[in-house]
């Protein structure tokens, strides 16, 4: 059994996004059943829109930073009831069963997990489609309380972009006496500045962007570094315990390792293909420097996040937007031209008002 659902979606490469209607199942034993107030525009949303990563499944409905109201919930249900204020992030289901999953880090799952769109529900075999629409139903697992104090539109963002900038700041232990630099202040990063300077560590910016400098102050960078310019990460060498990249595209990181220091982790959150030009050995062996990765974070460690924002006066800055003017909004986003998050209301997907 299903029911007809109105959203957004991309039909093509290239394509703009459009109007589109689905079937999303009736609440499973274990499923809310939850009506979308509001959903953010994650550049990973872009990226899946325009098969960067080859695997798009058309058409795709994106929208994994998803905040709403509860609806309806299945039997078994025991952590939430009918209007109840809740979040879904990137993942909708993973095995349960793998040791990633049994630590917490579904994520990780060996068994891949289930992304909240561009996906293949593990029970039915159905696509699952985002928060570009009016309704969602997700297993109870993956649902996120959301704190009272939290504003609902900015909290949007911290499903995605906040978990993705907050896990690699807990797995390295970010806190005081560290120096951190974020690297890109969108989305991810101004988030990053935020969360390492509210962990207690010494905070820098590093952007292409020239004008950003007041602005990175304001969300907590005690430092700003413009990475075209020479002798500004000159002088940085060795400076850095951990750096948080979130640039979404293919670039150098050798002169970002440079800046790191003994024992110094650059960490990935971009999914950018095989890394060019290469990384220069020797900046790795002589100062035991590694590059890693992340991906966004498990649902305790989500939750931990929400409440860590409720106890911390922690939101995103967003820009609100109507659901009609997404592809105005994409294509923003690709030129930087965001702070730092769009987000969508999505009571204007009922009000058919007229793209932009
Ligand atoms: P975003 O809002 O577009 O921000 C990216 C920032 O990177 C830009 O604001 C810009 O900052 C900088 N940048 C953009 N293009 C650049 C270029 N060509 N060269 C150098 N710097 C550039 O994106 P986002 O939503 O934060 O996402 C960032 C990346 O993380 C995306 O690739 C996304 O898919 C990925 N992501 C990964 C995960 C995960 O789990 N690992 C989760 C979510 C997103 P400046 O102007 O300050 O330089
Ligand atoms: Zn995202």
């Amino acid at each position: 059994m299903t029911d007809a659902i109105n959203g957004y979606a991309c039909a093509a490469p290239g394509a703009a996004l459009a109007p589109f209607q689905f079937a999303r199942r009736h609440p499973r034993v274990d499923d809310v059943v939850i009506e979308i107030q509001y959903c953010g525009v994650c550049h990973s949303d872009l990226h899946q829109a325009h098969n960067d990563w080859g695997n798009t499944r058309y058409p795709v409905v994106p929208g994994h930073e998803i905040i709403g109201r509860v609806i309806n919930v299945g039997a078994s249900v025991s952590r939430f009831r009918t209007g109840d204020i809740v979040g879904v992030g990137c993942l909708v289901d993973s095995c349960g069963d793998c040791p990633p999953c049994c630590e917490g880090e579904e994520q990780y799952c060996l068994n891949r997990p289930t992304p909240t769109y561009n996906g293949v529900d593990r029970h039915d075999g159905s696509t699952t489609y985002g928060g570009y629409s009016e309704r969602i139903v997700v297993a109870e697992k993956f649902v996120l309380r959301i704190p009272d104090r939290l504003d609902l539109k900015a909290a949007a963002p911290l499903l995605c972009a906040g978990i993705t900038s907050y896990s690699p700041l807990r797995h390295w232990n970010v806190g005081r006496g560290q120096r951190v630099a974020v690297v890109g202040l969108g989305g991810l990063g101004h988030m990053g500045l935020k969360f390492a300077k509210a962990l207690g560590a010494e905070v820098t910016l590093i952007t292409r962007s020239a004008g950003k400098e007041q602005e990175a102050r304001r969300l907590g960078a005690d430092d700003v570094l413009v990475s075209s310019d020479p002798a500004q990460i000159g002088p940085a060498a060795g400076r850095f315990d951990l750096i948080l990249d979130t640039i979404p595209t293919p670039h150098d990181l050798n002169p970002y390792l440079s800046t790191l220091r003994l024992n110094g982790t650059l960490v990935l959150v971009g999914l950018i293909g095989p890394i060019a030009p290469p990384v220069h050995s020797g900046l790795l062996v002589t100062a035991r420097r590694s590059v890693a990765g992340s991906a966004i974070g498990g649902v305790e460690q989500m939750q931990e996040m929400l409440d860590f924002c409720a106890a911390h006066d922690i939101n995103c800055d967003v820009e609100m937007i109507r659901m009609q003017d997404i592809n105005r909004a994409y294509e923003r986003l690709l030129k930087s031209d965001v702070r730092y998050r769009f987000v969508i209301d999505m009571g204007s997907l009922k009000a058919r008002v007229p793209a932009e």
